[in-house]
C-alpha cells in the first residue's frame, strides 16, 4: 500500500554517553548497587525536587515497597483505576489487600467523583495514575484523602517530567503524596531498560522502603564497604530483592540528563499530531492539561466509532497495513480473565467511561526520534483509512461492496 518505510511505535534513544558509561562501569570492579546507582537517586532527587529518592528494578517494585511501606495489607481496601497495566493491580494484591476501581473521565484519568463512590471504612490508599503523562487532577484526590484519612501513592509510570501545577510529580514543595512511583522500562520516557524509582518527603518511610527492597538489610553493600569495609549486617523484616544494578543507573544518569530535551521533543511531535489530526472528524486528539506539564509519554488518539464502518482491532490492521506500528493502552483491569473474581458483577467497579473508551482508543508512535515526517506519514495513513471507512459515505460504501464481492 505504500513505500514509505515501517514507523515503528517505539524508538530507545540510547546514546554514546550511556555506551560509555555502561562500559566505564563494568570495567570499574562494581556491578550492583553502587556509586553509580547512588549518584542516579541523587540526581533523580535533585531533578525531581522530592526529598528522597530511592532506585529499584521497576515501577512494579516502587508500588509494592511504597503500599507495603504504609503498612498496607489484608482487610485493606486500594482505590486505582481499571485503565492501567495490571501491575498496578497486581501490587494491591501482593500486600493483601483488596483493589477497587474507580472509574476514569474523557481525559483517562481517574475521576475523583467517582473515587468519592468508592469510598468505604476499609479504604486506606488511592493510587492515581498519570496516564499517558497527563497529570491527574491531584488536588481533588489530596481533598478526598484528607477527608478520609486515605495515603496517595501516585503510579508515575508514564510520568519522569510530568509537572502537576507548577512543580514535577513528589516535588517537597508541593505534593503531599505518600509516594511517587516512576518506571525505566524499555519505553518509558526514560529508560535504564529496567528500573524505576520511587520517591518520598516522608524520611521514616524512605527507609522503612530502601530496606524492603533490599532483603529487609539495615543497610546495603555498598554502604558497608564504603563506610569503613564493614562486613556486618542485620536483618529487620523479611524484605525483598529489588535494588537497581549499577549498570542500569549508569544509562539512567545520562537518560536524566536528557529527559527535559526528550520531553520537549515529545511536545513538538504531539503538537503535530493534534495540529494535522484537526483536518479530520472522525477522530479527536490526545488531550493536553492547563494544569501542569504533560510528559507525551502516549498519544492516544480517540476513535468516533460511529462515523466509522470498521471497529478499532480493524482500524488497527488498517495502519498495519500501512506500515504503522500502534499499540493500545489498557486492556481494562475488569476484561482481564484473572482480576474477574474482584470485579464482575460488583457495582463498585462499574467503570462505563474506561470500558467505552478502551474501544475507541489508538496509541500512536511517539518517542523523540521520531520525524516530523513520520509524524505526517501517520497521520496521513489514518486519514486514508478513515477515508475507506467513513460510514455513509459513497467511496466508503463502495469499498465495503467491492471488499463483500471480492470474499
Ligand atoms: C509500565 C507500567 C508499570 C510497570 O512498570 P515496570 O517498571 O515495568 O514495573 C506500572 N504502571 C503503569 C501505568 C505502566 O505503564
Amino acid at each position: 500500500m505504500t513505500n514509505h518505510p515501517y514507523v515503528p511505535f517505539h524508538r530507545p534513544s540510547i546514546g554514546e554517553e550511556e555506551i560509555q558509561e555502561v562500559v566505564a562501569t563494568l570495567r570499574s570492579g562494581w556491578l550492583t548497587t553502587g556509586p553509580r546507582t547512588h549518584q542516579f537517586e541523587a540526581d533523580f532527587q535533585a531533578y525531581s525536587g522530592a526529598r528522597h529518592a530511592l532506585a529499584v528494578n521497576s515501577c512494579t517494585a516502587a508500588l509494592h515497597i511504597a503500599l507495603a511501606g504504609l503498612g498496607i495489607g489484608p482487610g485493606d481496601e486500594v482505590i486505582t483505576t481499571p485503565l492501567t497495566f495490571c501491575a498496578t493491580v497486581n501490587t494491591i494484591i501482593h500486600v493483601g489487600a483488596t483493589p477497587v476501581l474507580a472509574d476514569v473521565g474523557p481525559d483517562g484519568n481517574i475521576d475523583p467523583h467517582s473515587i468519592e463512590t468508592r469510598i468505604t471504612s476499609r479504604t486506606r490508599a488511592i493510587i492515581p495514575v498519570h496516564y499517558g503523562g497527563l497529570p491527574c487532577d491531584m488536588d481533588a484526590i489530596y481533598r478526598l484523602a484528607e477527608q478520609h484519612n486515605l495515603r496517595v501513592v501516585e503510579d508515575a509510570a508514564h510520568a519522569a517530567g510530568t509537572h502537576y501545577r507548577d512543580a514535577h510529580l513528589g516535588a517537597e514543595h508541593a505534593s503531599r503524596s505518600d509516594a511517587v512511583a516512576f518506571s525505566f522500562y524499555a519505553t518509558k520516557n526514560l529508560t535504564t531498560a529496567e528500573g524505576g524509582m520511587v520517591t518520598t518527603n516522608d524520611p521514616a518511610l524512605h527507609e522503612v522502603m530502601r530496606r524492603l527492597a533490599l532483603h529487609g538489610i539495615s543497610k546495603d553493600a555498598w554502604n558497608r564497604y564504603a563506610a569503613n569495609g564493614k562486613w556486618h549486617y542485620t536483618v529487620q523484616e523479611p524484605g525483598f530483592k529489588y535494588n537497581l544494578s549499577d549498570l542500569q543507573s549508569a544509562v539512567g544518569i545520562h537518560q536524566l540528563r536528557k529527559l527535559e530535551s526528550f520531553t520537549a521533543a515529545r511536545a513538538r511531535l504531539a503538537a503535530l499530531y493534534t495540529e494535522l489530526l484537526g483536518d479530520i472528524e472522525e477522530v479527536s486528539p490526545s488531550p493536553d492539561t492547563l494544569c501542569g506539564r504533560n510528559a507525551w509519554h502516549l498519544y492516544v488518539l480517540r476513535l468516533h466509532l460511529n462515523e466509522l464502518s470498521i471497529d478499532r482491532d480493524a482500524f488497527i490492521e488498517e495502519l498495519r497495513l500501512r506500515g504503522i506500528g500502534v499499540s493500545v493502552h489498557f486492556i481494562p483491569i475488569p476484561l482481564h480473565p484473572f482480576f474477574q473474581p474482584w470485579t464482575n458483577g460488583s457495582h463498585h467497579h462499574h467503570c462505563p467511561v474506561a470500558m467505552s473508551l478502551y474501544h475507541r482508543i489508538i496509541s500512536l508512535p511517539l518517542f523523540p526520534q521520531l520525524t516530523v515526517e513520520e509524524v505526517h506519514h501517520v497521520v496521513n495513513s489514518i486519514k486514508s483509512v478513515v477515508a475507506a471507512h467513513r460510514r455513509h459515505s459513497v467511496h466508503g460504501v463502495l469499498l465495503e461492496r467491492a471488499a463483500r464481492a471480492a470474499s
